[in-house]
């Protein structure tokens, strides 16, 4: 993904621009060197809305190719700190569609570019590095380097201008940087001891909200799940858990775990719904983010950009947007520019969601974490928002348009939500239910209630 949106950002300046992946040519479909593709995918506003610049035509073949488009606010259902966000028209759109055909209309659109070639089966070795002549001034007799090309694994060497480092999280740019004399690249992890169980269901026509997010809620319940309709009138679902509470692989497991959720809508939906294929598991220890842009040096002609600069808790749903406003960047850059410069900006972009996701992670004791004043005041004033976002609609709408990056995160302390976060009248989350069979019902006719106010 940060491959075809750093690709489409730099053939508006780039003469030629190649994307060499390691997998065979892929259909809409999950693919090896992206096991994540198997589950649940949202892709937010912000990243949509640069998508739909950078790929013309894309998001029109996904509504013929069976994806939707919904208002968060009416269609979406989500549940966190112990109560369910106030049901009302945002005025921001969510797609619904898989990531395997997501990914693949953008790789078409790339295709029909004059200036870009694809090429598959076509894994990288390593890039080539060159060093300079040693440099004087303070940093004296310390050699500066420019990254030339590429070398591929059947020994062909490209050559060219800027290489992109888009491998994912299992890039290899921190080991080739000390091995090119660059020294060590500092790590950041956060533990989250995560593990993501997904299915695709076919609903048998049952009505049902186009996403439904239950989240776990620190310290006691570490299990989460979410729901998002994809093309063709199908949910993928995932269920989640932290710090090594995961979802069994059997169906009836699976069905049966649903149930110890925070509320019982994904249960109530699974049990009505058959699987499509077979459950998939994913699992991911630690956010991990490195910290290229605080290098003293870094080799001219290179950037590293997506899941090998940063990846986050998945839960957010934040990977595919921050690489298309990582990508955006580049449409700035120039044949000839100073990367060092732009891998700062790239990297400033990974700030906000770090900090979001990091700040929710600190809440469960697991994580081990030393939490900082400042972060434990961010996480309250946070919860409040989350709180109050249960019915003030305006507070939600705000709330909303930062997470899905339309707005900036400052946006949160705008008197409009710093008053009532501050004054505003407090209301105690109701205390985690178990599922019941009375509540079962009532989110029977919650769901029918749903299809007959149409939204
Ligand atoms: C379980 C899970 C759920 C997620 N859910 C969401 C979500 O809801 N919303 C969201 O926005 N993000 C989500 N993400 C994150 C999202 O998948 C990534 O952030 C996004 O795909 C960007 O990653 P990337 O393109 O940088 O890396 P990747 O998607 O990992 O792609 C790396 C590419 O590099 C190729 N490659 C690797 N090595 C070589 C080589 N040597 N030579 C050539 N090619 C190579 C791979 O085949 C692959 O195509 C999720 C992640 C996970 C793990």
């Amino acid at each position: 993904m940060t491959g075809l949106c750093a690709a489409a950002a730099l053939a508006k300046n780039f003469e030629k621009v190649t994307v060499l992946e390691r997998d065979a040519l892929p259909g809409p479909v999950p693919r090896r060197g992206v096991p994540q593709s198997h589950h649940t995918h949202a892709l937010l506003h912000r990243g949509q809305q640069i998508m739909a610049q950078l790929f013309p035509g894309a998001f029109d073949a996904l509504l013929a190719d069976g994806a939707s488009v919904s208002d968060f606010g009416q269609k979406f259902r989500w549940h966190h700190h112990g109560t369910w966000r106030v049901r009302g028209r945002l005025g921001i759109d969510n797609w619904m569609v898989s990531r395997p055909l997501l990914e693949s209309r953008l790789r078409d659109s790339l295709a029909a570019r004059g200036n870009v070639e694809l090429r598959f089966d076509c894994p990288v070795e390593a890039p080539i590095h060159e060093r300079g002549e040693l440099g004087g001034g303070v940093w004296g007799g310390v050699r500066r380097g420019r990254v030339q090309g590429v070398r591929l694994r059947d020994g062909t060497v490209l050559e060219a201008d800027l290489v992109v480092d888009a491998l994912g999280r299992g890039s290899s740019s921190s080991k080739w940087l000390a091995a090119w004399g660059y020294g060590e690249v500092e790590e950041q992890r956060v533990e989250i001891g995560m593990t993501y169980v997904s299915g695709l269901f076919d609903l048998h026509g049952g009505h049902y909200p186009d996403g439904v997010m239950i989240y776990p809620q620190a310290p006691n319940n570490h299990r989460g799940g979410i729901g998002l309709r994809v093309e063709g009138g199908r949910m993928m679902v995932t269920l989640f858990g932290y710090h090594g509470d995961r979802a069994p692989l059997d169906l009836a497991g699976f069905v049966q775990w649903a149930k110890t959720l925070a509320e019982p809508q994904l249960h109530a939906l699974l049990s009505r719904s058959s699987l499509i294929g077979e459950l998939r598991q994913h699992t991911m220890p630690y956010q991990l983010r490195r910290n290229y842009a605080g290098m003293q040096r870094l080799p001219a002609g290179y950037l590293v950009m997506g899941d090998a600069l940063c990846s986050f808790d998945p839960s957010f749903g934040q990977g595919m947007t921050t690489a298309a406003m990582q990508a955006e960047l580049l449409s700035q850059l120039r044949p000839g520019q100073r990367t060092a410069r732009m891998q700062r900006r790239i990297a400033r972009v990974t700030d906000v969601p770090w900090q979001m996701t990091s700040t929710e992670a600190f809440c469960w004791p697991e994580s081990h974490q030393e939490v900082s004043l400042g972060a434990a005041l961010m996480h309250r004033y946070l919860n409040r928002v989350v709180a109050l976002s249960a019915h003030d609609l305006e507070v939600y709408r705000t709330l909303t348009e930062v997470m899905q990056f339309v707005s900036p995160a400052s946006r949160l302390f705008r008197p409009r939500v710093l008053w009532p976060v501050l004054f505003g009248r407090r209301e105690r989350a109701p205390a985690q239910q178990r599922p019941t069979a009375t509540r079962e019902l009532s989110v029977a006719a919650e769901l029918s209630g749903l299809r007959r106010s149409g939204s």
